[in-house]
């Protein structure tokens, strides 16, 4: 019998995971700096204790859920269908970041229809009226979704593991990069680098202001990470762009002064 503290080790991981990551923008931007910040902030009011309470509960739930989820898999039999390696040496060392990458496009286009699904006013409010909730979202809110929801959401640990040969480690890092992400899209504040408005980049990536507007808006903006799916279905906020720059010269103007 080889039953030993690992099977606690995706609970641990998960709850320490949100905790931190997190937590550590709340303190930095909500109790610690917020005046510094002010011309960040993409909405002028702020969240009430009350909407963080709510958040960290739902946020909680789950971590408990996608930690469950891992461990049917990591822990039983599924265990054999997965297309985990566990020898580095089994895939050349550069399907390390491909996989990782691969894994977040998956999960994008998962979530996108997903996100579309939920929306559709038949469940919307069994299921998805929790996330939203939060119209001014703080980082806590990155989890905070009903239990139906958190369900559909943690599906994309089989998918990502059941689809893409993926090491543990790199599903470990693509766990972080993801959920790293998810705070900064419910962080409330654009902290993007002003260069990146010229780049490449921000013609796919995601920005804080496109998920804000998704939550003070609930219309559009329904992709996580990248806006190939919002632009493809034509479901991007058309004032999208227009806000992204208004707060982008507020930052620029009072860095100036
Ligand atoms: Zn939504
Ligand atoms: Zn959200």
């Amino acid at each position: 019998m080889k039953e030993d503290i690992s099977y606690a080790l995706p609970l641990v991981i998960n709850l320490v995971r949100y905790f931190l990551f997190a937590g550590i923008p709340f303190l930095i931007f909500y109790i610690l700096f917020p005046t510094f910040f002010k011309k960040n902030k993409i909405q002028t009011g702020i969240a009430k204790r009350k909407d963080f309470i709510r958040e960290i509960m739902y946020s909680v739930q789950t971590t408990l859920i996608i930690a469950a989820v891992a461990m049917t898999i990591l822990f039983t039999p599924l265990m054999e269908y997965t297309r985990i390696y566990s020898d580095l040496s089994d895939y050349p060392s550069w399907w390390i970041p491909v996989s990782i990458l691969l894994a977040i496009i998956a999960h994008d286009t998962y979530f996108y229809w997903l996100h579309r699904v939920i929306h559709h006013p038949s469940i919307y409010k069994k299921v998805h009226l929790t996330h939203h909730k939060s119209i001014n979202p703080s980082p806590w809110a990155s989890y905070s979704f009903h239990f139906f929801e958190s369900v559909l959401e943690a599906m994309v640990v089989p998918i990502v593991l059941f689809l893409i040969p993926i090491h543990l480690y790199s599903f470990f890092i693509f766990t972080i990069i993801i959920f790293i992400i998810n705070v900064y899209g419910h962080l409330g504040y654009e902290v993007a680098p002003k260069w990146f408005r010229r780049s490449f980049l921000f013609e796919v990536l995601n920005t804080s202001v496109h998920h804000n507007l998704h939550h003070s808006t609930f219309t559009s903006n329904f992709g996580l990470y990248f806006r190939f799916w919002d632009r493809i279905m034509g479901t991007e906020h058309p004032d999208y762009i227009r806000e992204y720059d208004k707060i982008q010269e507020r930052r620029i103007a009072k860095s100036f002064e």
